[in-house]
């Protein structure tokens, strides 16, 4: 790590076990901890918790039920049942209407489970290095309107969607397709609203009038068709459409040049829509992402690696902490098209703790999208629901590791499951 960080920062934060990013992983990371008795710290770089389920305006919910069986429950359910009694949760049964929830919502019930759960919360928080010694993570530095600080835990939870703890900590690590090291594509999530949805046309019609504006020169967005969702309120309707290419996450010039270029993307979606498409002349845009929605970045090398063999053979692990049946879901990271493999119907799949656990470090976990996987089974491991059964598990271990005095690969993993399921997590056997 570079000396402009190290020699000024003084020491001001520290706790059991530290949480680094408040995404559906890190918030259940985090409040799982915390409720198994260790003093917890989560840091957050915007001043809401939810990630991409907020920031990012990501929505819905995709699949945690296979064959009639929902195979994520515990915090995860949590987070449905508050959203629902907090009328932030869908009753609409249509296919393109389930699971659908209000970000807003999310943002109070992230903030409800965390303090209730008795987290300490650092918002407008940056973690921007790490200082390491034999595979033991010593420190991080973090930077905010504060200036530069350290911070120190004896377990630390990279939750930040990219990896950037890990990547900081030396951490080996992929990132792309193995042919040429692209990731899929970025999407800016964006809303209308005052859309008469009785006049909509069927999604085939909607797409072959796209096709025309495309082929007219109105529309250079290369995805291939209009993917829109109904969302809690009629009325309002939810786009997943933008696609920006051969962008890399963590480049924060290549993030600046994909949000310029999904909003004017978004300009001429909405200006298609409004006006070309039944029902949406009196249609406004009503909400973008805070931020651009980054799909794929880093995915740390750890003790085992998913892959999509794993995922589509539905394969069972001694080390399940938790259980996905998502496609295997690949937006082309080159253009357009995407491609979808299906597990058997009624299948999932586990994911092996070892997963979560870094090469070479004692005391760093890794929690939702960036952990171990194949470029394939991360197309399917990246849901939110998924990451946040993953995130309940790392703070699960980590509250074990404080409890035990024990490193991260060490403790007891028929405990740990035991422990899970004592908490509602729906894992089955070997
Ligand atoms: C375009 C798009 C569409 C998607 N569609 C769906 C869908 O329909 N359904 C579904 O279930 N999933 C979907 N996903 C996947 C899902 O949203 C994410 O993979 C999931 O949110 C990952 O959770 P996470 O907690 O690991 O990361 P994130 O949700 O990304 O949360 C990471 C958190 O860490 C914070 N952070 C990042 N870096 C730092 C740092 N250095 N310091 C401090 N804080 C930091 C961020 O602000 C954020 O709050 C989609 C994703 C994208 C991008």
């Amino acid at each position: 790590m570079s000396d402009e960080w190290t020699s000024s920062a003084p020491v001001s934060l520290n706790a059991e076990v530290m949480v680094c990013g408040g995404g559906p992983a890190g918030l259940c990371a985090a409040v799982a901890a915390a409720q198994e008795g260790a003093d917890t710290l989560l840091i957050e770089r915007y001043g809401f918790l939810g990630g991409m389920a907020t920031a990012g305006l990501v929505n819905p919910f995709m699949a945690y039920y296979t064959g009639g069986e929902q195979i994520i429950e515990g915090l995860f359910q949590q987070i449905i049942d508050r959203l629902d009694a907090a009328g932030g949760w869908t009753h609409r049964r249509d296919e393109w209407a389930r699971d659908a929830f209000d970000p807003e919502i999310m943002k109070l019930v992230a903030q409800d489970m965390a303090e209730e759960a008795g987290v300490r919360l650092r918002l407008h928080t940056m973690v921007v290095d790490a200082a390491t010694s034999d595979g033991y993570l010593e420190y991080i530095i973090l930077t905010s309107k504060s200036g530069s600080e350290r911070a120190e835990a004896t377990i630390f939870i990279d939750a930040t969607g990219d990896g950037d703890l890990a990547a900081r900590a030396g951490v080996p690590y992929e990132q792309g397709r193995p042919e040429d090291g692209l990731s899929q594509p970025m999407t800016l999530m964006f809303r209308m609203a005052g859309v008469d949805e009785d006049r909509m046309p069927p999604r085939e019609e909607i797409n072959a009038l796209y096709d025309q504006a495309k082929a007219a020169g109105d529309i250079d967005n290369p995805r291939e068709n209009v993917l829109w969702f109904y969302t809690t309120r009629r009325g309002e309707i939810h786009f997943n459409t933008t696609r920006v290419i051969r962008r890399d996450g963590t480049s924060a010039a290549d993030l600046t040049a994909a949000e310029l270029e999904a909003r004017r993307q978004v300009k001429q979606i909405v200006n298609f829509l409004t006006e070309k498409v039944p029902g949406f002349s009196k249609a406004y845009l009503s909400a973008t992402g805070t931020q651009i929605g980054v799909r794929e970045s880093r995915r740390i090398l750890g003790e085992y690696v998913l892959t999509a063999e794993d995922v589509l053979g539905a394969r069972k692990f001694a080390d399940g902490i938790a259980r996905g049946c998502y496609d295997i879901d690949i937006h082309n990271p080159s253009g357009t098209g995407t491609v979808i493999k299906r597990l058997p119907a009624g299948e999932s799949y586990d994911i092996p703790y070892r997963c979560l656990c870094p090469r070479g470090f004692d005391n760093l976990l890794v929690a939702g999208r960036p952990i171990s996987a194949t470029h394939q089974a991360h197309s399917s491991v990246r849901i939110m629901p998924i990451a946040a059964a993953v995130g309940e598990a790392a703070g699960t271990a980590a509250a074990m590791c404080i409890a035990q005095q024990q490193t991260v690969t060490k403790i007891d993993i028929a405990a740990l499951r035991e422990r899970l399921v004592q908490h509602g997590a729906c894992l089955g056997s070997e």
